[in-house]
């Protein structure tokens, strides 16, 4: 799929104040600092279309851009900072869990997780809860600026065993690097699949 347009809708805290549900829409979501806003620039080749390393205790919001006029790619609030509140991890809890659980044209969501660094339980708890509640997803590994990299390799097949350990098949997953744009075309075209068969 080649991206012709992207453009930013609205930014919510609450799911039901988001776009009509009349298009398939995908979302990103990871631990803080994880290289999503990164990813979302790289993907859409706007540099400052997601806004990259915001600070813990900004607002947080659920931000929708349209797609070729045709899909919304959403950018979701990170989870994991170390120093928020309990009020703000509640908060996170509350506007992203309703967002994800409830938001009928999620077609899939991508959890991005970082290739440079082992398995992560806040992330392997994330992915489980998504399974609890049949929320469609598949995995984006970032960072992996040098993808044959062993320790990246190591991490890798380390998570997939860790995920293993709960899940009898795996999702999908995508080895990608922002900086060396490594990924876009098999991410864009495995979404351009789920389009093309809606
Ligand atoms: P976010 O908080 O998940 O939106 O993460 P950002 O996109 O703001 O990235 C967090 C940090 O990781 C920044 O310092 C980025 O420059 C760095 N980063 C993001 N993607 C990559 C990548 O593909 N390779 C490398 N080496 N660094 C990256």
């Amino acid at each position: 799929m080649k991206i012709t347009s992207s453009e930013f809708v609205i930014s919510n805290t609450d799911y039901t104040k988001c776009p009509d549900p009349d298009k398939p829409e995908y979302a990103f979501i990871g631990r803080s600092n994880v290289g999503k806003s990164s990813l979302i620039n790289m993907l859409t080749e706007k540099n400052k279309l997601a806004k990259t390393s915001g600070k813990p205790g900004k607002t947080q919001l659920i931000n929708h851009f349209l797609i070729n006029k045709t899909w919304f790619l959403v950018d979701l609030p990170g989870y994991g900072w170390a120093q928020v509140s309990k009020e703000m991890k509640e908060q996170w809890n509350r506007m992203t869990k309703n967002y994800l659980a409830q938001r009928e044209n999620l077609y899939n969501v991508f959890v991005l997780i970082d290739s440079r660094i082992p398995p992560q339980k806040i992330d392997i708890e994330f992915l489980n809860w998504l399974g609890e509640h049949k929320v469609p997803f598949s995995i984006v590994f970032t960072k992996a600026d040098k993808p044959n990299n062993s320790k990246i390799q190591s991490n890798v097949a380390s998570f997939k065993a860790e995920l293993s350990k709960s899940w009898e098949e795996l999702p999908p997953t995508f080895i990608t690097s922002s900086a060396q744009k490594v990924g876009r075309k098999e991410l864009l075209e495995y979404v351009g699949q789920i389009n093309e068969s809606i």
